[in-house]
């Protein structure tokens, strides 16, 4: 089994509806979600004139190789209405893989620990909220480390 970390966001629609959809069905296609983070308010990253993010960190357990997993996700985003549009484009729904154990997994449609993930403030606040003292593997320094040596100044606040 590997513990698996990932990042729910939405900006469009009725976000918490999305978000609660989305932790319904990773239950039911992925595994039970057995930790999550408080859900944070964020403001957009990259397109700043785009609406704020609800975000929260969720960790899973599962045997399913990382790209099922993504697979699985990708599925998920469809069930709940999102649209691929322009990059970084508002989306009722997104699911990132933040972490599949210790594993670094770099190709073509997968990039482990999630590439983005030590330079965001939306992100390392509510991983830090529930697992300040996992290492990240590449970097090899902890959540909290790395979160509090963190430059981004987007605001995020805690719902
Ligand atoms: P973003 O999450 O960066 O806003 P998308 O959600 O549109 O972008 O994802 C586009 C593609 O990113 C996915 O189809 C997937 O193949 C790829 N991808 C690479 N690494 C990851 C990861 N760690 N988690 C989720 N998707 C990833
Ligand atoms: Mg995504």
């Amino acid at each position: 089994m590997n513990t698996v970390f990932l990042l729910l966001g939405s900006n469009l629609g009725n976000r918490h509806f999305y978000m609660h959809e989305a932790i319904k069905l990773i239950e039911a296609d992925i595994a039970p979600v057995l930790k999550t983070s408080s859900v944070y308010e964020t403001q957009s990253w990259g397109k700043t004139d785009a609406p704020d993010y609800l975000n929260q960190v969720i960790v899973i357990e599962t045997g399913f190789p990382a790209h099922e997993i993504l697979r699985r996700i990708l599925g998920i985003e469809l069930v709940l209405g999102r649209v691929r549009e322009e990059k970084w484009g508002s989306r009722t729904i997104d699911i990132d893989i933040l972490f599949y154990g210790n594993d670094i997994i770099d190709d073509q449609e997968l990039t482990v620990p999630h590439p983005g993930l030590h330079k965001r403030r939306f992100v390392l606040e509510p991983l830090a909220e529930i697992a300040p003292d996992l290492t990240h593997p590449v970097i090899n320094k902890t959540i909290l480390m790395i979160k509090n040596e963190l430059k981004d100044d987007l605001i995020v606040k805690k719902l």
